[in-house]
């Protein structure tokens, strides 16, 4: 067993989908380890990001990620990092697969609905960067 972070990002939430995704989530097996309703201002974005910092829409990235509520969460499964990027589907959702979170409710490549680790150590800081001991489960 192991663990992923996730947020459902500022498109999702304005457009009413927490709801339909924590569903989606929990049905494919996640057991919810920590869950709040946060915002990231412009400066906690940047270093979320940073490792996107030289590419083309690292402005538009932290805009967007800063403009609104966020759900974060950790979610523990066995094989969670990998088997979760399978749920949200590709990072566009013009190639997203059929029944993928980001296929159902994400607006475009870069509102895209939902966030997932991409390995086991990312997923441990990001986890970090959102949630006290106090608060994981
Ligand atoms: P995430 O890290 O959010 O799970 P990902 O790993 O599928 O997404 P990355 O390539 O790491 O995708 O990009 C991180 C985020 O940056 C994307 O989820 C998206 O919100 C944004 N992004 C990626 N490519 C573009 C683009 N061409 N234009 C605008 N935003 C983009």
């Amino acid at each position: 067993t192991n663990r992923t972070f996730t947020m459902i990002k500022p498109d999702a939430v304005e457009n009413g989908h927490i709801g339909a995704i924590l569903e989606k989530i929990t049905a494919a097996g996640f057991r919810i380890v920590a869950l709040k309703l946060t915002q990231m201002t412009v400066a906690d974005a940047q270093e979320f990001y940073a490792v996107h910092s030289e590419r083309p829409f690292f402005g538009e990235l932290v805009e967007f990620m800063s403009r609104g509520p966020i759900v974060a969460a950790i979610l523990e499964k066995e094989n969670a990092v990998e088997d979760f990027r399978t749920l949200i589907g590709a990072t566009n959702p013009a190639d997203a697969a059929e029944g993928t979170i980001r296929k159902l409710y994400a607006t475009s490549v870069g509102e895209n609905a939902v966030h997932g680790s991409d390995s086991d150590e990312n997923a441990a800081i990001e986890g970090v960067f959102h949630f006290s001991g106090r608060e994981m489960f």
